[in-house]
């Protein structure tokens, strides 16, 4: 079978906005993605900061919009988790489960994951009470009081989230501000089921055969407390999906892809886009502008072959 021009791994807004300008070039396209369209966009609720949507847009509908657009083009899907790459060559192999996929070049937009807080029983305790999506999982806590742990724009969103589900909602903070904008502060206070938890961390999960709280202790002397709660959702970050191509493609110690503004690797033909690239701002919109800059680069490089 002749090779791909591109293989895209990753079906979130790089991805699929890399898929949209490849195929658009008139490129053949394949696009793998392990679980569903969207990636983490895919698990927001309402989306209020990407361009073109006065109402703000479900992150699930404006994924499987994103791969609408890039599918009218010839762009091709397949939900394939990969389990190897040989990238160093000029013609790439892409391994899945099901086979081996030939491309003359790969564009990485496999994003990135919630981080773990590292506490003792909490990967035992996923599914069980400890939950790194709000969105996904906000249903089965209804009515019911949860913690969300974190202080960044995932935090507040979940917080938000599971303010008009739940009962109360602890958020707790290490720090006496949050890292998402003072705005979004606001929001969280006139839900009126939110109590701050500033200056404190989680400490011991409490269980019998699901989560039934949590220990949390204060950083700044003051006493800590024991919530009872059903729910501990976890909001403290993310860790780049890269270690695949690790020891292949460069990264940086905290595992990112070292690519520039136009998206290339250390490999010649391998771009890489979104929110697994070394950046300044990892957001929808940005991980859409890398898709495009990542399929134009690539589109360069099949030109000159
Ligand atoms: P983030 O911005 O990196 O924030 C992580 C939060 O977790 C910070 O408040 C941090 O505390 C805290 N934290 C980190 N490690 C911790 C630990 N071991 N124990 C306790 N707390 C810990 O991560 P994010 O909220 O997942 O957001 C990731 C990126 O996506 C950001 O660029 C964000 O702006 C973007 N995003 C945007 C939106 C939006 O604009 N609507 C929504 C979601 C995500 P410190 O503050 O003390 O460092």
């Amino acid at each position: 079978m002749d090779p791909f021009d591109i293989i895209i791994l990753g079906g979130g807004p790089a991805g699929y906005t890399a898929a949209l300008y490849g195929a658009r070039a008139g490129r053949s396209v394949l696009l793998l993605e392990k679980l569903a369209p969207g990636g983490q966009m895919g698990t927001t609720d309402v989306i209020d900061n990407y361009p073109g949507f006065p109402q703000g847009v479900k992150g699930f509908q404006l994924a499987m919009d994103m791969k609408a657009c890039a599918e009218r083009f010839g762009a091709k899907t397949k939900l394939e988790a990969v389990t190897g790459l040989e990238l160093a060559g000029s013609g790439k192999t892409v391994h899945t489960k099901k086979g081996d996929y030939a491309a003359k070049t790969v564009i990485l937009a496999t994003g990135a994951q919630p981080r773990e807080l590292g506490l003792a029983h909490e990967r035992e305790l996923r599914g069980r009470g400890v939950s790194y999506c709000a969105t996904c999982d906000g249903m089965f806590y209804r009515g019911k009081d949860v913690a969300v742990i974190g202080g960044g724009n995932t935090a507040v969103a979940d917080a938000l989230y599971l303010s008009r589900l739940c009962g109360r909602v602890y958020l707790i903070h290490r720090r006496d501000k949050l890292r998402a904008p003072d705005s979004q502060r606001a929001l969280l206070e006139q839900a009126g089921n939110v109590e701050f938890l500033w200056n404190s961390r989680a400490e011991e999960l409490l269980y019998e055969e699901r989560l039934t709280g949590l220990k949390t202790v204060r950083l700044d002397g003051g006493e800590g407390r024991t919530l009872d709660c059903a729910g501990v959702f976890i909001a403290v970050g993310q860790v780049p999906e890269t270690s695949l191509f690790a020891g292949q493609v460069e990264l940086d110690e905290a595992g990112y892809v070292l690519a520039g503004e136009d998206c290339r690797t250390n490999l010649p033909g391998v771009f890489a886009a979104g929110d697994l690239r070394r950046k300044p701002l990892r957001q929808i919109v940005t991980a859409a502008a890398d898709g495009a800059v990542a399929a134009q680069m690539a589109e360069e490089y099949l030109s000159a072959l």
